[in-house]
Order: structure tokens, then C-alpha cells, then sequence
């Protein structure tokens, strides 16, 4: 059930989804200065502009994407064509990463943690799928073992799931389901990067993962200092790891692991709460707002150097994004924090990238929506 791309092809992939007005945008008399045209990626930005003599004229941008999404495209649309493809390299052994940029107010944590409960964003629509999967997986054993006429069968243990939620705040790491505790990351003996402390939950139904999303972003709104944190200065990394039961070797095929045991005759082990070795991982990344990066009005000695680590890590990603994207050797990945905590996503030959670059249609957002355009077109140039 794993298409056959799961591991291969395209590495990177960059989409643009376009929010609707808001209805204070509106009553600010704001035009809707994007228009987007699904069928061949192709997104226009129409910059209104004075001239001198205060005669008004349209200058049109140009810009193409491997997907555009209008103001009206729901979130499981959205999935369906941006995180979906990386739960099928997840379960085929490999790291999918899917990054949401763009400036403060766009849509980031729209798209990722959704809007409710009528709403589901990125994370939830993919937690979903990941347990039908496993679902579908142990139906299909037991109809692999009654095919086969195996009538002492015992189900092998499921893959397990494991959840953590953390945040990059001004390069320093906090635990978003340990009470914002700080973590430590270190490389070890053999260059793996390691996050020393960071919660671990295994989740053995959906629910399970919801609550943890729910108090993750819950202790992402509220940060380590209350008020005076904000989510538009930090990233926040979503992370959803498979593993295989602790007492099995680790196959790189799940499915085919289980029907091997059972030909094998393999007996049931009780799950106790260990690691297995990982099969695949999956990171959501709710970015920075990248307006901080360049923002420097009333800006206090503390706002402008977390500006400037968010340049800079937003920068590095791009970098890093670029290097996989071209197959090079070396990825420079040690130039942020982010891009370190997030080093085994960008090197192994089975990592695949999603960019969701996401964009306000306001007139008085032109600046911001072109920069966020122009990031997002570097991410992929030719
Ligand atoms: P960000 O996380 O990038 O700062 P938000 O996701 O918080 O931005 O979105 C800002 C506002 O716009 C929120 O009120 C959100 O509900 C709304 N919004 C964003 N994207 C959409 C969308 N695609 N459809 C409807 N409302 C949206
Ligand atoms: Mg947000």
C-alpha cells in the first residue's frame, strides 16, 4: 500500500497557499492583490503603485510553485497534497519535514494546528492517518493469516508511535509537553544529533496525540515567561516518530516485517514502555513569523537579536533546503539551531521536504507576501 515513491523522486516540494481576507482587513478597504491559478502553479501579485504625478499603476509579479492553493482550498485539501505523500515515507522507512513560512498572521498555525475542532490542521489530519494505516495494516495481517490457513495466529505487536512537541525560541530549546523545560543538543560519537531530555510520549491511540498537541500548543501561547513570549518568535517542532515494537529488528518494510514473523511463526510480545528502533519520522515545523527577521521598528535590544537569530536561521534553512534539493554532499546545517536540531531531516538519502509558504492577499501586506514569495522561489531555483 506504500506508492512506489515514497523514498524517491522529487525531495523538495514548495507550495503557496493564499488565506482569505480577514474581515478586519475588509473593513480597512485592503484589496485582495494575489490570484492564483491551481492548474499550473502559477500565482500573480498585482502591486498597486503611485507615481509621482499621483497617477496610479499595476505592476504585475510573476511567480510559479509546484502547488498554489487558493483562499477557498480547506485544510484536508491542503493535506492531502503537501503532508499526506510524507505519512507514506514515514511508513516506508524514510523522514519527511514540513516546514509553514511566512510572515506573522498569514496562516502558519492555521494550517498546521488547524482552527478547532470543524477545522483539523497538518498535524491532526496526519496523526489520523498514521493510526488507519496501522489499522489497515493488522486487518490486513489477519487476512494474510486466514489466507495462509495459520490457525495458531497471534498478531504481531504494531509499530509504535511517538510523539514530542518542542519549540526554537531565540536558539534556545524548550520542551512544549514538559512545562517549557530547557532542553540541551548534542552531537554524539557518531555525528547523531541528540536532544538531551526532550518528552517522549508513546501514544497508542489517536486521542492520545491529540492531547498532546493540545497541550503543546497550549504551553507554546503561554511560553516559559507568560505574557511576554509570543509565537511568531519561535519555531515550534511537531514531531511524529514510528517504531518498531522494542523486540524486533528493524526492517525497513513494516508491512512485509509483520507477514515474514508470522510465516516465521513469531510470537506476540507484550509492549512494555521501550523504544524500539525507529522506522521513520515526521516533523511539522510552524516557523518564526519571517517578517522578524527584517523587523526593525520599536525594537528593544532583546527583540532585535531574536530578529536577527531568526534571520539567520531562516536563512540557513533556505540553504539547507537547497542543498537537498541538489543532491550535494554537504549541508550546512550547522548555521542555526533550527537547522542543527533538524540536521538527520536534511541528510539521509530518504528525507523529503514540504514547504508550505503562506501568504496574507492584503494590498497592505505587498511587502511581506513578495519577500515570502521570493524566499519560498530561492528554496527551489534552478
Ligand atoms: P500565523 O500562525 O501565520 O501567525 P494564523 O494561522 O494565526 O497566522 O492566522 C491568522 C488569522 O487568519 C487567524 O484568525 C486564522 O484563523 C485566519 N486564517 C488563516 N488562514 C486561514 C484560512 N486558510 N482560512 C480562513 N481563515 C484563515
Ligand atoms: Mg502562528
Amino acid at each position: 500500500s506504500t506508492p512506489a515513491n515514497a523514498l524517491t523522486g522529487p525531495r523538495v516540494t514548495v507550495c503557496v497557499r493564499k488565506r482569505p481576507l480577514t474581515r478586519k482587513e475588509r473593513t480597512a478597504h485592503n484589496r485582495d492583490i494575489v490570484t492564483v491559478n491551481p492548474a499550473d502553479g502559477a500565482l500573480f501579485v498585482h502591486e498597486l503603485r503611485e507615481k509621482v504625478d499621483l497617477t496610479k499603476h499595476v505592476v504585475t509579479h510573476p511567480f510559479t510553485f509546484d502547488r498554489v492553493f487558493g483562499e477557498q482550498v480547506s485544510n484536508s485539501i491542503v493535506y492531502e497534497n503537501t503532508a499526506k505523500p510524507l505519512v507514506d515515507t514515514l511508513f516506508a522507512g524514510g523522514r519527511g519535514t514540513c516546514f509553514a513560512y511566512g510572515q506573522t498572521g498569514a496562516g502558519k498555525t492555521f494550517t498546521m494546528a488547524g482552527d478547532g475542532t470543524e477545522n483539523p490542521g497538518l498535524y491532526t489530519l496526519a496523526v489520523r492517518d498514521v493510526f488507519d494505516r496501522i489499522r489497515a495494516m493488522e486487518a490486513d495481517e489477519w487476512q494474510f493469516a486466514s489466507e495462509q490457513g495459520i490457525d495458531d495466529f497471534e498478531p504481531s505487536d504494531p509499530p509504535q508511535v511517538w510523539i514530542s512537541f518542542y519549540e526554537i525560541y531565540a536558539s534556545r530549546l524548550q520542551d512544549l509537553l514538559n512545562r517549557c523545560a530547557k532542553l540541551e543538543c548534542r552531537e554524539d560519537g557518531n555525528n547523531q544529533v541528540q536532544i538531551v531530555g526532550l518528552a517522549e510520549r508513546l501514544c497508542e491511540v489517536e486521542e492520545d496525540v491529540l492531547d498532546c498537541i493540545d497541550e503543546g500548543s497550549a504551553a507554546r501561547s503561554t511560553g516559559v515567561t507568560g505574557a511576554n513570549d509570543d509565537s511568531s518568535r519561535s519555531h515550534a517542532v511537531f514531531q511524529i516518530e514510528l517504531r518498531q515494537p522494542p523486540s524486533t529488528s528493524p526492517p525497513l518494510d513494516v508491512h512485509n516485517a509483520m507477514r515474514e514473523r508470522l510465516l516465521r511463526g513469531g510470537r506476540h510480545n507484550q509492549g512494555e514502555l521501550q523504544k524500539g528502533a525507529e522506522i521513520g519520522r515526521l516533523c511539522f515545523i510552524d516557523l518564526a513569523g519571517s517578517e522578524r527577521g527584517s523587523d526593525t521598528a520599536n525594537s528593544t535590544k532583546q527583540t532585535r537579536m531574536e530578529g536577527a537569530e531568526i534571520n539567520k536561521s531562516l536563512l540557513a534553512l533556505k540553504e539547507c533546503i537547497r542543498a537537498m534539493d541538489k543532491r550535494k554532499d554537504h549541508t550546512p546545517f550547522r548555521g542555526s539551531k533550527l537547522t542543527q536540531v533538524l540536521k538527520a531531516s536534511f541528510v539521509g538519502k530518504s528525507c523529503k521536504t514540504v514547504m508550505i509558504a503562506n501568504i496574507s492577499p492584503a494590498s497592505c501586506n505587498v511587502e511581506h507576501t513578495l519577500n515570502t514569495l521570493r524566499y519560498s522561489d530561492r528554496v527551489k531555483e534552478i
